[in-house]
């Protein structure tokens, strides 16, 4: 029987880790690259693991494990590789006080800890845990307990390829997590749902700890009248992958309009899954029974229900809820008000764009918003007025595999971002270091300051 985390386990992992970082193990460039090149070592030499592991946890599909989950992460440790010696150069700034010079050091953080959610369990592990290590810290993993056959490889593997002073992996739920946050880190790293995310920033607060909350929240998705809808296939990460960033609104922008987008949308489902979805082997399946009884509950509300136009199957045996479109539900049903994370995409016909822009402004600002549209103007006016932790327009979800551009929520949907270089950036201290010179010290800095006193 594997043994019980405790109080002391947590502690003593801790403790440990913090000597070793003060003894100055993950310092050094040498080290980092060597873990980095060790993490793709893992991707390389153990990808089918990974991806049986993925399939066991979720039932995704062997080509979307690796393009969406091995292959990004890949990208992201070959780019840290490439790029690390440049990130950790100190950044030196004019010299307004020469004969001093001044520099920014970027310092490592410390001890930190990275928790992780289920839907993506590879990559939403080791991407923040590049940056950690990129950056030159100790680091602990605890990986999503729903996801457990990958949680239980990346333990394995980690233990196996990197460094056990001072990269760790704890696998557990609600207890160890708890446990873990008694702790005093240098930073928490956090992906999850904002309810939780709470709970992680009232533990860190106790300690003064910076945290990163990546979050999630309804994206939606605008679909202006003037569009191409054959090019595009709206929505279609979300309904892929039942746990992607998913698209829960979207606003057609007038009555005649909809049904056109409803057929689009149908044409392309059946092209992804055949005309029954529910044996598709594209098809992923629902990650527990807690979230498929959520997902059947939002269906399940009589307004809602009778709103459905394509989809609507269910397997509770199987896990398995077929892509479902519906039309214009109430604004305050379950499935309107609460992140879906599953195969549903409400469609709200809206009579005009400022409606549009007005349902939007009314909820918690999302980790995306999209925009389908040929129009210009459009194009400013909604990436000017909506706040969302990023927006594409034309395409859904992309802005996730640029790591130029930081990727996190604001407001509800999260607190800071990460990958490329912001995820280096994510645990560093940007230290700033002036180097003064005896030369040129000039009295007068000092009392007395009366006039006649003053020393020159
Ligand atoms: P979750 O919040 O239930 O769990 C995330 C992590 O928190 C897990 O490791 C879990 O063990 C831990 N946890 C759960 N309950 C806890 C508690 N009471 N105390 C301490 N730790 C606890 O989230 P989830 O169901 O794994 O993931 C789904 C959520 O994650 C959705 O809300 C989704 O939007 C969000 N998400 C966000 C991103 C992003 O990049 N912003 C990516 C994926 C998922």
């Amino acid at each position: 029987m594997a043994k019980v985390f405790q109080m002391a386990d947590a502690s003593n992992l801790v403790t440990e880790l913090r000597r070793n970082f003060d003894a100055g193990v993950t310092r050094g460039y040498e080290w980092r690259v060597t873990q980095l090149k060790k993490l793709l070592v893992i991707c390389d030499k153990r990808e089918p693991e990974i991806v049986s592991a993925l399939h066991d946890d979720l039932g995704k599909p062997e080509l979307e494990s690796s393009v969406y989950e091995v292959a990004l992460v890949r990208n992201s440790i070959k780019l840290a590789r490439k790029q690390l010696k440049e990130w950790m150069a100190p950044d030196k700034t004019s010299l307004t006080m020469f004969p001093a010079s001044a520099k920014i050091v970027s310092e490592p953080l410390g001890v930190v800890l990275v928790i992780s959610a289920w839907n993506y369990p590879l990559m939403l592990s080791i991407d923040p845990v590049i940056g950690a290590i990129s950056s030159g810290n100790a680091v602990v993993l605890k990986p999503s307990e729903l996801a457990p056959a990958s949680s239980s490889l990346l333990a394995k593997l980690l233990e196996q390829y990197l460094d056990p002073c001072a990269v760790r992996v704890v696998e557990g739920a609600v207890t160890e997590t708890t446990l873990l946050l008694e702790q005093k880190w240098d930073k928490i790293f956090y992906t999850g749902s904002s309810r939780i995310g709470r709970i992680i920033m009232t533990a860190a607060a106790k300690h003064l700890t910076p945290v990163s909350l990546e979050l999630g929240g309804k994206s939606p998705v605008v679909i202006d009248s003037d569009t191409n809808l054959k090019a595009y296939n709206i929505g279609q990460m979300g309904l892929q992958q039942w746990a992607g960033v998913h698209f829960s609104r979207l606003h057609p922008d007038n009555k005649e309009y909809a049904p056109k987008v409803i057929d689009s949308l149908k044409q392309e489902l059946e092209a992804f899954y055949g005309n029954n979805p529910m044996e598709s082997r594209d098809m992923s399946r629902i990650v527990n029974l807690n979230h498929f009884d959520r997902q059947s509950k939002m269906l399940e509300e009589k307004e809602v229900f009778d709103k459905i136009v394509y989809g609507g199957q269910k397997n509770r045996d199987k896990l398995k809820i077929s892509p479902t479109l519906l039309l214009d539900v109430p604004l305050d049903s379950l499935i309107m008000s609460e992140e879906i994370f599953g195969p549903l995409l409400p469609i709200l016909t809206l009579n005009n764009l400022e409606e549009c822009f007005d349902v939007i402004h009314s909820r918690p600002k999302p980790l995306a918003a999209y925009l389908f549209t040929r129009n210009n103007k459009l194009k400013k006016r909604f990436t000017k007025t909506v706040s969302a932790g990023g927006i594409v327009v034309n395409d859904t979800a992309v802005h996730f595999t640029l790591p130029t551009l930081p990727f996190g929520g604001v407001g509800e949907s999260g607190i800071g971002s990460y990958h490329g270089k912001f995820s280096f950036d994510a645990f560093s201290h940007n230290k700033s270091v002036l180097f003064k010179s005896f030369l040129g010290d000039s009295a007068i800095r000092y009392p007395p300051y009366s006039r006649g006193k003053l020393r020159v």
